[in-house]
Formats: C-alpha cells, structure tokens, sequence
C-alpha cells in the first residue's frame, strides 16, 4: 500500500559525550523515511535550500525513498542542534533554525495523491495540514508532533488532531499536550477526540500503545552502547506505518507487530550518527533483531 510522509529534511549537529557530528544529515521525514524503507516505498514530502548537498538526497534515493515531493527552494535548509548528556536521555535542544521552512509551501506531485497510509510526521502543523487537504483517500494517517510545535502552533495542531487515526508522542509531550502526569489518563484523553489510537514513545523504556480496547506495553532493544539517539522516535514511526503500509491492514495484531517493527528499526538508529547505520543494515539483520523480542518478551503465566 501506498506511504506517504511529510517532515523535516535537515542539517543536524549533534554533540554526545562521545563525539560529535556537524551538519550531518537529519530531520524527522529523512529518519522516518529512512525507516519505512525496509517495509515499502515510502513518499516523502518536505523541503531544502540550495545549500543542501545532493549527496544526501542521494541516500535517500539510495534506500529507494521517492523524493518527487521534496522541493529545494533558495535559502537555507533546516537547522537543528542537540546535545545529549551522559544519561542519554537527557537532550538539550542549541538551534531550530526553520530557514526555508517558514515560507515552505507543500505541493503534492500529482502521483503522491492516492496515498492510503499517511504519515505527518514532526514538522509545522499547517503544513502537516496542507498535506492532509491534498490527499484523496487516506485509510490511516498519523501524527508526531514536539514541544516546539505544541507550544508554538497549538491552534493548528488541534486542527491536525481532529483529522488523523493515530497520535505518536513522546512522554513529555503527552503530559503536556494533555496537562496531565499520567500516561494513560493523557492517552485516555486524546482517544476522546478523533484519534482511534495513540503511542506514547518513553525513549529506551520502550512505548505504550493505547486504544479503547486494549493496552499494549512494549519494551526498546537493549543496546549496550547507544551514540546517538537522535531520530529514533522519528525511526520508529517510519518503522511502525511503514510495516502497516506493508501488511495493510490496521487490526490489533497487525498494530502490535508493526510497534516491534518500529522498535527494532529505531534501535539501529541508535547506534550511529545520522542515518549511517541503516546505509550498512539488511532486511535479514532486522528481521533477526526483531525475532529477539520473542525471547526477551516472553513469560510464563505465574502459578499462584
Ligand atoms: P527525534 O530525536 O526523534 O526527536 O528527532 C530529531 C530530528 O527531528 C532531528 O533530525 C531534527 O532535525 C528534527 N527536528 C528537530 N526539531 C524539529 C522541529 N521543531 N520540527 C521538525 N523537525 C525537528
């Protein structure tokens, strides 16, 4: 089934306490559809500036994302900069810097239209909107979205919610779109608007997914040395819709598979700067990986 998915294409500069890496290419659409590349093609829809190197379009193009939909316009290219603590996740943001985002325009190649499964993925949500009017038969979309966004263009990102299947946060952003604490309460409160699902993303503690029927808890790989996490939560989403555009189905079973297809993808995404990893990674490394979470999640009922 068709993919389609809008977000940031970015220079990232990224400091660990293990090294660095500068201008590097980042963004939320580029992990997501990085991701979504081992499980279908994925459409991606976004925007850079003449400064951004066709060498990294290239990669894209290389993990056969269709890049149709990312337009380069005059101007500088998305600016993003974060450093991370010894205690991974802990990340303090340095720069946003929206450049050509700020007059971006989002036009739909006419081939992009009949995507089934959309993904808005963390960027401006007007413009999260634009992509949504342009599409003609949406079957399951969903939306990530940070704080940045939640406090910058509330007004829109309500507008956003009303419309999309799924809501993907991380913990901090549900306890402050919701104005709660507590997790469940904040994805219950989200399943009383539009939403018919909500993944609640808690960094390596792994996700939470919410629906009126059911709770699914779902634990992050246990990586022994992660470098740089940045764009895991945007893997993960990739991961997730990209299985389901895959499969194409929606239902509970196909939904908790999908969450260990996005888990496994946002590990690699850990273990190295940038996309770097996933340029080295195959279908069979990935699918071995999520095969470990059968072991590593398996119990039996106790005895009691
Ligand atoms: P994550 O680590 O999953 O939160 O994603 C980080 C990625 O999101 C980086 O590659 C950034 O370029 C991109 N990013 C950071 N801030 C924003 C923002 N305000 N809007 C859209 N994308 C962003």
């Amino acid at each position: 089934m068709s993919l389609l998915i809008v977000g940031t294409v970015a220079f990232d500069t990224v400091e660990t306490p293990w090294g660095k890496a500068e201008r590097v290419l980042g963004g939320s659409g580029t992990y997501a559809g990085f991701a979504a590349s081992f499980f279908s093609t994925p459409r991606l829809v976004g925007v850079v500036g003449e400064d951004f190197p066709a060498q990294y379009l290239d990669l894209l193009v290389g993990r056969g994302v269709d890049i149709e939909g990312v337009q380069r316009v005059s101007g500088k290219s998305f600016f993003w900069a974060g450093r991370y603590e010894e205690d991974i996740n802990i990340r303090t943001t340095l720069a946003t810097e929206l450049n050509v985002l700020e007059t971006f325009e989002p036009v739909l190649p006419e081939s992009y239209r009949d995507s089934r499964f959309v993904f808005l993925a963390n960027i401006d949500p007007e413009l999260q909107l634009s992509v949504l009017d342009q599409c003609d038969d949406v079957e399951f979309s969903i939306i990530d979205t940070m704080n940045f966004w939640i406090d910058g263009n509330r007004a829109a990102l309500d507008r956003v919610l009303e419309r999309v299947d799924a809501v993907l946060l991380n913990d901090e952003e549900a306890r402050m779109l919701c104005g709660t604490p507590n997790l469940l309460k904040a994805a219950r409160m989200v399943l009383e608007g539009n939403p018919k699902l909500v993944l609640i993303k808690k960094g390596e503690h792994g996700v939470m997914m919410v629906t009126e029927e059911s709770v699914f808890m779902f634990p992050g790989y246990p990586l022994e040395h992660v470098c740089d996490p940045t764009g895991a939560g945007d893997s993960f989403a990739g991961g997730f819709i990209g299985y389901l555009a895959k499969t194409g189905r929606t239902d509970d079973e196909t939904l908790r598979q999908a969450v260990v297809a996005g888990t496994t993808t946002a590990s690699y995404c850990c273990e190295d700067f940038s996309v770097d990893r996933y340029g080295k990674l195959t279908l069979d490394e990935l699918a071995n990986r999520a095969g470990e979470f059968v072991a590593l999640t398996s119990f039996k009922k106790l005895e009691l």
